[in-house]
């Protein structure tokens, strides 16, 4: 039997190589399967004799609880940023100094996230996140679905590689296109979606995601002398190496090569955001050693943003859910980070007039990190026409009135018929954080509307299969599994209505705390203003604007005809903030961070449920010290207050 399992195993896996890497399948799906249930019966009938190399391990779904913890053997290093060729120049002066005639090898800077991989005996044992670089969370479970990852090296080997997991473009498109589908957010990158990817605690989504790796680093000691070498090595036991690495004698070579990838960057199928240079020789690199936090023997060059010239051909303007009429560029298409960019926001009416851009005028687009492409500025010199461009009166949906607030940037729609705002309105009710009813998304919210058959949010649970067998693309099937989600959602924690309800200022935070503390929505309803404003971090503008919403009748009908329906108006009481490790602890910051910008560690610390102040006294219960933190501190080890630092925190 044993002898079966193996070559079953042997097959599957030279199987799914030829059809995931090579593209080019030696045998037909129904054989595939074939083999492949009689593998799964094998297992299950012989668990004992389950191989390590499986490919059941790949696709099996299971739901992790968690993450653990994993501290690693070999900490994981950053690098040191270099943006112009001048900081090239330094790098190399500083390396050459000791050694006059160093060779460096040029490696693609993958746009992902670090992982580290760790083999006993020739078995993937461990995979881990990098972390704060010294304890990073366990993905095994995840990272075995990551079907590049061999989970069996040729040799017995014991070791710890090191290399970056990306979710491929084409990969990315896929899954946004899915989550637009199903009225979820898209990812606004290849990055973030490997991210989340990885951190699912469900790893039949990570397999479905199809992301991939590339692995560039031997952390364990290793038998090779140079860096080009350890790359060899990667490659002969089966890691993906990238093919796109050069030695360089010089940084005049370093640069020249920069260009070269700067040039073919769009063409490939992967994101990168810089270009690493190494010290080849690895003796060389353990004499030059490390500083507090990078290797002095490598640099990272990173790419500045993107920035294209396109035409603008016409803006479109269109109503968000909030009546804020938001214009979008369409351009001649160019090529941006690896994606073809022919729209691109223009902000809103204020930032046209500030930047004057005109009828055909040739404009700036860039896009930079997550920010989705934006016009940047005029080549004012490529200016044809002196016409301005047209600013509407009306609203394109509704064609009331359009008014331009004194307070304000943008343009709104006041109308709240206004049937572009419903629309938006019904997705923002159906999306994930609000009543997370899958399958409802923009595209059917559209169709449900053009053939109103809903209006307002009471409408959605009056659907029936029949209703929407009338949509095109839908079947018996998929109506039913609708209807059962719409169904299911009446039984949310009310906060998710609250927040679903698009009540302007009321974000799905607020919407948590207020039903922390009034334990339903009429009591909200009934609420004293002063009395929700005084909740901690709300205040009167979230107040007020609670009392306008419930004060028109239409908010009491919809909420009648809800209740009617079955919607739950209750809290059910997860209590999230309650719970969280630095509840009811008043935490002050101070110092300069390394990772951590000032905002995302108070973001941080906010949502382990501290209380973030200004300054020490007393009542503070636990200072978070960056580098050369001053009074702040002096005064909390005076005070024998708590004293933590960033590490700590990213590691909570
Ligand atoms: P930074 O995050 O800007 O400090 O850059 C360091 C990160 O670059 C590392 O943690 C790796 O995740 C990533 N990286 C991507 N490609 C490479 C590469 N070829 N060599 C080393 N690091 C890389
Ligand atoms: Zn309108």
């Amino acid at each position: 039997m044993e002898t079966r399992i193996k070559e079953l195993v042997n097959l599957l896996n030279q199987y799914a190589e030829e059809y995931y890497t090579k593209d080019a399948p030696s045998v037909s799906d129904q054989e595939y399967d074939r083999l492949y249930r009689e593998l799964v019966e094998l297992e299950e009938a012989y668990p004992e004799l389950v191989q390590p190399n499986s490919p059941t391990h790949r696709v099996g779904g299971t739901i992790l609880k968690g993450f653990e913890k994993y501290q690693h053997t070999y900490p994981l290093y950053s690098l040191q940023d270099a943006f112009s060729y001048e900081e090239l120049v330094a790098f190399d002066q500083r390396v050459r100094k000791e050694f006059p005639s160093v060779t460096y090898v040029c490696e693609l800077k993958i746009d992902g996230l670090s992982i580290s991989l760790s083999y006993v005996d020739g078995v993937l044992e461990i995979g881990a996140t990098r972390g704060d670089g010294s304890v990073g969370e366990n993905i095994t479970e995840n990272l075995k679905r990551v079907r590049d990852i061999p989970l069996v090296l040729p040799e017995p080997l014991t070791l710890t590689v090191r290399g970056e997991c990306y979710m491929p473009r084409a990969s990315f498109d896929a899954v946004n296109l899915s989550r637009q589908e199903n009225g979820e957010a898209e990812f606004a990158n290849p990055r973030n979606a490997a991210a989340g990817t990885l951190r699912q605690l469900d790893t039949k989504i990570v397999a479905e995601r199809k992301l991939a790796t590339f692995l560039y680093q031997e952390a364990s000691p290793t038998d090779q002398a140079t860096q080009e070498k350890v790359l060899a090595k990667l490659n002969r036991l089966g890691f993906v190496v990238n093919p796109h690495h050069k030695t360089a004698t010089s940084i005049e070579q370093v640069w020249a090569y920069i260009q070269e990838v700067a040039a073919m960057r769009d063409q490939l199928p992967y994101d990168i955001d810089g270009v690493v240079i190494k010290v080849n020789d690895l003796a060389v690199q353990e004499e030059l050693g490390f500083t507090v936090k990078a290797p002095k023997w490598a640099v990272a060059y990173k790419f500045p943003a993107e920035e294209k010239e396109a035409k603008l051909l016409s803006v479109d303007w269109t109503v968000g859910r909030t009546g804020v009429v938001t214009p979008t560029a369409n351009l001649t298409p160019v090529q941006l980070a690896g994606t073809t960019v022919s729209r691109a926001t223009l902000h809103n009416v204020d930032y046209i007039a500030e930047k004057d851009i005109r009828k055909d005028d040739t404009v700036i687009v860039y896009k930079a990190g997550d920010i989705i492409p934006a016009v940047l500025r005029v080549v004012m010199d490529k200016r044809v026409s002196e016409e301005r461009l047209e600013i509407p009166s009306h609203c394109p949906s509704c064609q009331s009135e359009l008014l331009h607030f004194e307070d304000e940037v943008a343009l709104r729609c006041i109308n709240p018929r206004c049937p572009a705002q419903i629309k938006e309105g019904l997705a923002h009710f159906a999306s994930r954080d609000a009543m997370n009813i899958t399958g409802l998304g923009p595209a059917v919210v559209e169709k449900l509307f053009s053939k109103e058959l809903v209006q307002d949010v009471a409408g959605i649970y009056r659907l029936t299969v029949d209703d929407l067998l009338q949509l095109d693309g839908f079947k018996e099937k998929s109506a039913q599994k609708l209807v059962d989600a719409i169904q299911t959602s009446k039984g949310n924690s009310a906060e998710k209505l609250l927040f679903g309800l698009g009540i302007r200022h009321v974000g799905s935070k607020a919407s948590q705390l207020l039903l922390q503390e009034f334990h339903s929505i009429p009591t909200i309803a009934d609420a004293e203003v002063e009395k929700i404003a005084a909740i901690d971090s709300l205040g009167m503008v979230v107040a007020e604007s609670l009392k306008r919403y419930f004060a028109q009748e239409g908010s009491q009908l919809l909420l009648e005809e809800l209740k009617d329906a079955g919607v739950n108006l209750d809290y059910l009481g997860q209590k999230v903030v309650a719970d969280a490790p630095l509840s009811g602890k008043t935490v002050v910051l101070t110092g300069k961070l390394e990772r951590l910008t000032r905002s995302e560690a108070k973001a941080k610390l906010e949502a382990l449920g501290a209380k973030v102040t200004g300054s020490v006294s007393k009542k503070t219960d636990l200072l978070v010290a960056g580098r050369d933190a001053g009074s702040k501190l002096s005064k909390a080890q005076e005070l024998s207050i708590e004293i933590q630092d960033e590490a700590w925190l990213e590691r909570l």
